[in-house]
């Protein structure tokens, strides 16, 4: 049996540090290690891949701290659109979801499409109808609906902002089992101010994800028009394929990748086949966890947290 490792992302933006109070810090690294704990202890179990990056990304998508399932930003209309993806390092086939807007665990119907569905991309009412024949509950729409989001939609369509909106977060995670699978899954609410139909980054396989047993799991998070275009988690499995870089140094190429002409938040964790982490971002906000067999967890919100820790 080899080692598990498990990284988590609860998502990368550059912030004013007053908008993330001690208090908060405190909460978020709470939800961060719950989320943690909720996908290693699969994995310490000699549980598969999949089902940690899956339990991880539910316990963030449950948490209304974060922007995924309970607590995803509205877009412009007042409403909360999720997407979702998952990948399996070891078979290469992988399931993603958008456009909803009644389902709880969009992760889990991202799971539902992989596994039982003969397409890999299934997107609004016709995920919805898809999830209702998997058996999957529909959510009532209030649910979704946390009193702060709804206080940001309504300072964005007050004073018109919603073309410069730039607040966003995601949460991701990528596992290694003892068995020597990768998996990944993705899941947000996307970008404050977004337009109705807006698909982001966190559903496209290389973009907002991807995992190859032979080379890498990676899960990113940040402005995802650009993350998608850059094809920035396809790049960090390139760069790790094609140029032989150490999975650090392929994270740390991929969140400048074309950096010139797409210019936005980026942030990547990334496992490589022998359980080595990274996790790099062009943000001052990282928020993010990680356990490695045997190792105490690390909980991060800040960059500088990670600079300490990594140096
Ligand atoms: N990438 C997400 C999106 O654009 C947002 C984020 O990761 O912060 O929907």
């Amino acid at each position: 049996m080899g080692k598990c490792v498990l990284i988590i992302h609860g998502g990368a933006v550059n912030t004013d540090p007053a908008t993330i109070p001690p208090e908060k810090e405190e909460k978020l690294k709470q939800g961060l290690k719950q989320a943690l704990m909720a996908g290693y202890e699969i994995l310490e179990r000699g549980g598969v891949a999949l089902d940690a990056v899956e339990a991880a990304v539910k316990s963030m998508e449950d948490n209304p701290l974060f922007n995924a399932g309970r607590g995803g930003m509205f877009n412009i209309n007042g409403e909360v659109e999720t997407e979702s993806s998952i990948m399996d390092g070891a078979t290469l086939r992988g399931g993603a979801v958008s456009g909803l807007k009644l389902i709880k665990n969009p992760v889990s119907l991202a799971r539902l499409v992989m596994e039982k569905c003969k397409h890999s991309f299934l997107t609004a009412e016709g995920a919805q109808e898809f999830a209702l024949s998997q058996g999957l509950p529909l959510q009532d729409p209030n649910y979704f609906k946390t009193d702060e989001q709804r206080d940001e939609w309504l300072e964005i369509i007050q004073e018109a902002e919603a073309e410069h909106a730039n607040k966003h977060d995601t949460v991701g995670a990528v596992a290694l089992d003892m068995h020597g699978n990768l998996a990944m899954a993705t899941s947000t609410g996307g970008i404050e101010g977004k337009l109705r139909g807006r698909v982001g980054d966190s559903c496209i396989f290389g973009g907002g994800g991807y995992a190859n047993n032979e080379v890498c799991a990676v899960s990113t998070t940040g402005d995802g028009e650009i993350i998608m275009l850059a094809g920035v988690a396809h790049e960090v499995y390139a760069l790790r394929k094609y140029k032989k870089r150490s999975i650090t140094q392929a994270a740390r190429e991929a969140v400048e990748v074309y950096a010139d002409k797409l210019q936005g938040d980026r942030g990547i964790i990334a496992l490589d086949p022998e359980g080595n982490v990274a996790i790099e971002s062009n943000t001052n906000v990282m928020r993010c966890a990680y356990q490695v067999d045997g190792e105490e967890p690390f909980v991060a919100v800040w960059k500088e947290e990670l600079e300490q820790h990594f140096k």
